[in-house]
């Protein structure tokens, strides 16, 4: 579904991907971790046509789309939930998912509503709220429920489980798992290495740019390596 191939992507003279590939296939939960600066959202970034990479190549749904622009990749179906919420603060909670469709045509987005609102029966409470006044984990629900708005194929999340309370992140894994089994495809950023290893099919593990370690997420999990690493063992 998704072939990126040799990517190499700069801030100015920062170099941040270095001859990065990776591949997603349709139906999988692919999981991206590492520590801080590794480029894991700088990544997710250049798959959505937010940074431009300046060699290698991006193949999604056999179109390239390294040249593409932001909206004619959501087009496609690659849509990016980005870290830090970033929910228009001044609009209620069903502005925000309506905006979420704005490029949708065919479909109804009374239907999608209710499928966004049947996930997050939470947003649905809080429809007309202004979203800036949302908790961090409701924020992060609309955020997620706007992206689903657009009808991913791909969905790209960027640290979704970011400064939740325990019981909120359970939820949010939980949603990531049925998201992915009602059909969409997740890239899924994570800090939390146990908890993504644990939903995920497939992993990879980003140093400073570079793809370091990659394979089955249980296998990874359970890997001397990775448990040194990134689950605290
Ligand atoms: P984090 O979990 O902290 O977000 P990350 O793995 O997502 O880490 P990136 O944010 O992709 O890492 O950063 C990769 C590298 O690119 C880092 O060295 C970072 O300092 C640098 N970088 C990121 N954004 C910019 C920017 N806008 N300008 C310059 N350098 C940047």
């Amino acid at each position: 579904m998704l072939t990126v191939q040799g990517i190499n992507v700069y801030y100015g003279a920062i170099h941040a991907l270095k001859d990065l590939s990776i591949h997603v296939k349709q139906g999988e939960i692919v999981t991206l971790i590492g520590a801080n600066g590794a480029g894991k959202s700088t990544l997710l970034k250049t798959l959505s046509g937010l940074l431009k990479p300046k060699t290698g190549s991006i193949e999604f749904l056999d179109k390239w789309i390294v040249n593409q622009t932001v909206q004619a990749i959501v087009k496609e179906g690659l849509i990016h939930c980005p870290e830090g919420r970033r929910v228009f603060a001044n609009m209620s909670v069903e502005e925000n998912l309506e905006m979420g469709a704005y490029l949708q045509v065919g479909s109804s987005l009374a239907a999608d509503l209710e499928r966004v609102y049947h996930i997050f029966p939470r947003l649905l409470e809080r429809k007309k709220q202004q979203a800036g006044t949302l908790s961090g984990g409701e924020q992060q629900m609309l955020a997620m429920g706007r992206a689903l708005m657009g009808h991913p194929k791909l969905l790209l999340l960027d640290e979704p489980s970011m400064g939740l309370a325990p019981l909120l992140v359970q939820d949010i894994f939980r949603i990531i798992k049925e998201v992915n089994d009602a059909g969409t495809t997740v890239l899924l950023v994570e800090q939390n290495a146990h908890q993504a290893l644990r939903i995920a099919d497939r992993a990879y593990v980003l140093e400073t740019g570079r793809v370091v370690l990659e394979g089955d997420a249980k296998e990874l999990a359970d890997s001397d390596e990775i448990q040194m690493a990134y689950l605290g063992h």
